[in-house]
């Protein structure tokens, strides 16, 4: 039998029987090696550990301990919860089965029904009594044939065979169960011990939305049972955190595909937020020298041939409509050509510069359907945007500017977990970029120059730049990991141009200004989504939905002191309602703090006849008596102090 030479990791190479298995080549390293051992990475691939490794190659043998050695867990995983589910559901059709980031997975179609919690925990007893059982996973290779005869009631399964290239089509011969292999296999089943079976959910066959939907059925699994008790509960924060989950839970808003994916509704809950947020902004933004607009979300595709956006952007953009008589117009996916209309719109002088021009902005992005996310990612969103027009000497100054009205913003919502990127342009894309080095350059220095000299850290990110120019991005973070931008500061010196905008200098001249495109608070979709992660649905109370509900003991005899006082709350623009339900007291206080409203009063016999309330603040446990003259007192200077003017 011919040798096979192997080579290792630190250069040496040595011969080995044909037939070699990467336990056998563990074992002949140490003991010890072959205790932790679980798979090779054979040539850069990952392999099997009992399947014999094929031709010469380079080593490295996969240890529990490794990334890949998950991988290689999640694949035994996955194979035995496709065991389990033809065990527990003959006739079952399977899809794809495949180790994630995360996870693994298997797609099936049981009769378009989801498979419910209980029969996930029916599963989850088969899959440890196999891992009870240490089976030995065998690689074995079925012809064509014979695989797709076993298949012959499953269209999903046969057209995964189909795909297989050449008549063999590798299986998994585990005890006596053969399944369609999924990757690199463990030795046996034993280490399959720690995992959870935790959802499952909608997904397409192979992806695309024009094939079935298919139920995925997604679970957790690792080597320790502390890494998978760890796991668990940062899934269980995730959970609490995620906008979605909490939009619902709260009502604050919905998606529904049948009417446009990545098209949200706000339900009254949402909107009073979003509404408190651009209250809030705009007053910011007026008090700091800026003069809001509105522009509409139609125009003509000039404008956006002109702007280079038609050019540069159109992937993102929703095709124009033609209006029949010639006209083609297009809805914006960016409200900078707005704004420079309103600058050219009168003849401006240095005197007036910088001229700040905001809006709530509603604009229209094609985002991809699989990116999108809540409110997180959208369609149709409404960005607080701004444009200064400015001298050129006026840039440091007024990137600075817009910068500490940034870090003021940030601090009246409480958001202190960011970080700063610089986004360059890669100048290797013309496509995606206005090609001008010389520009390029100018720009990208003067934004590294700004933040060097106030002394920030931030990182540097090629091809994150706007097609028009470099920009500082400010960096958060969701509920589910993903990084995503905040805020954002652009330098253009593109659209003056193209626009051939100007101002009458000192000296009497016409010169160039420059524009700084600004986003604060991110759309207002995104940054909802954001707010109701960070605070995990307890919104602050300047910004809950509702501040203050109020119980009567009996609404009979204490209805209407509680509607006195609703009364009296509702003069001070305070957002409160009287729970007339009637329900037992405990389940109406219970409710109120699932809601997560910053304040529950109950008023009884007692509160009546002193003109006090009982208040239980959201998260306490405890209710604390006092005069209502004290209670409006005290939640007035609770809104007011997050909302610093
Ligand atoms: P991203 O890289 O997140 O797609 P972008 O760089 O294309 O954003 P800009 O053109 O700078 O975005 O838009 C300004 C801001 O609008 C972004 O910083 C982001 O906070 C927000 N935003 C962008 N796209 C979306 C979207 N599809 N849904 C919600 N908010 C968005
Ligand atoms: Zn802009």
């Amino acid at each position: 039998m011919a040798d096979i030479s192997i080579k290792f990791p630190d250069g040496k190479v040595q011969s080995f029987a044909e037939g070699t298995t990467p336990e056998d080549v563990a074992k002949s390293i140490s003991i010890s090696l072959a205790k932790k051992a679980v798979a090779a990475k054979y040539n850069g691939d990952l392999v099997d550990y009992l399947t014999p490794l094929k031709g010469d190659g380079e080593i490295e043998i996969v240890t529990k301990s490794d990334a890949d050695g998950l991988v290689v867990l999640r694949n035994t995983a996955a194979a035995l919860l496709r065991i389990a589910l033809k065990k527990d559901f003959p006739g079952i059709r399977l899809g794809a089965a495949s180790a994630e980031d995360d996870g693994f997975y298997v797609d099936t179609d049981k009769d378009d029904q989801q498979v419910s919690a209980d029969e996930l925990d029916a599963l989850a007893v088969v899959i440890e009594k196999l891992a009870k059982d240490k089976l030995a996973i065998k690689r074995i290779a079925l012809s064509k044939d014979d695989a797709l005869a076993q298949a012959k009631d499953d269209p999903f399964t046969t057209d995964l065979i189909k795909a297989v290239a050449g008549d063999q089509v590798p299986f998994l011969q585990i005890g006596d169960y053969q399944v369609l292999s999924d990757g690199a296999q463990l030795a046996n089943t034993g280490d399959v011990k720690h995992f959870k079976l935790l959802s499952v959910a909608g997904a397409y066959w192979q992806g695309k939305s024009s094939n079935p939907m298919l139920q995925r059925i997604y679970g957790t699994v690792f080597f320790k049972d502390g890494e998978l008790k760890d796991d668990l509960a940062k899934r269980q924060e995730a959970r609490e955190r995620d906008h979605r989950v909490i939009g619902n839970q709260l009502d604050l808003f919905f998606v529904d595909p049948k009417v446009g994916a990545g098209l949200p509704y706000w339900m009254p809950n949402g909107a009073t937020i979003r509404r408190t947020i651009e209250r809030y902004i705009i007053d910011k933004e007026v008090a700091n020298g800026y003069q809001h607009v509105y522009t509409p979300v139609l125009a003509n595709l000039d404008l956006y041939k002109q702007s280079g956006h038609w050019a540069h952007y159109r992937e993102d953009m929703f095709p124009p409509m033609d209006m029949g008589d010639g006209e083609m117009l297009e809805l914006r996916p960016m409200n900078c050509p707005s704004h420079i209309q309103i600058y050219n719109h009168h003849i401006r002088s240095y005197r007036e510069l910088p001229l700040r021009i905001a809006e709530l902005g509603m604009m229209h992005r094609y985002e991809k359907s699989g990116a999108l996310s809540g409110l997180q990612r959208v369609r149709e969103m409404t960005l607080n945007d701004g444009h200064t027009f400015v001298a050129p000497d006026q840039i440091q100054d007024e990137f600075k500017r817009i910068l500490n009205l940034m870090v003021q913003v940030y601090a009246d919502f409480d958001i202190n977990d960011y970080t700063f990127r610089l986004s360059y342009r890669d100048p290797k894309n013309t496509e995606k970029y206005f090609d001008d080095d010389e520009m390029w350059n100018k720009a990208q220095h003067m934004l590294k120059g700004a933040m060097d000299d106030l002394g920030l850290d931030y990182v540097e990110a090629e091809g994150e730049a706007a097609f028009y120019g470099p920009k500082l991005d400010v960096q958060t973070k969701t509920a589910m990991g993903n990084e995503e931008t905040l805020s954002t500061i652009q330098l253009d010196f593109m659209l003056p141009e193209r626009f051939d905008l100007h101002y009458i200098g000192a000296d009497g001249e016409e010169h160039r200004p420059v524009m700084i495109h600004r986003g604060l608070v991110s759309t207002m979709e995104r940054f909802t989504a954001y707010l109701t992660e960070i605070y995990k649905g307890a919104f602050p109370t300047w910004l809950a939905p509702k501040q203050v509900t109020i119980i009567p003991v009996s609404e009979e005899k204490h209805g209407a002191y509680a509607d006195k006082l609703a009364a009296e709350m509702k003069a001070a623009d305070i957002r409160v309602n009287v729970d007339k339900r009637g329900e037992k007291m405990g389940y109406l206080i219970r409710d109120a703090q699932t809601h997560k409203i910053p304040y529950t009063l109950v008023v009884g016999e007692q509160e009546m006849a002193n003109d006090s309330v009982s208040v239980r603040k959201y998260g306490e446990d405890d209710a604390v008596s006092m005069s209502s003259d004290a209670f409006m007192k005290e939640i007035l200077a609770d809104i007011a102090s997050y909302s610093r003017e």
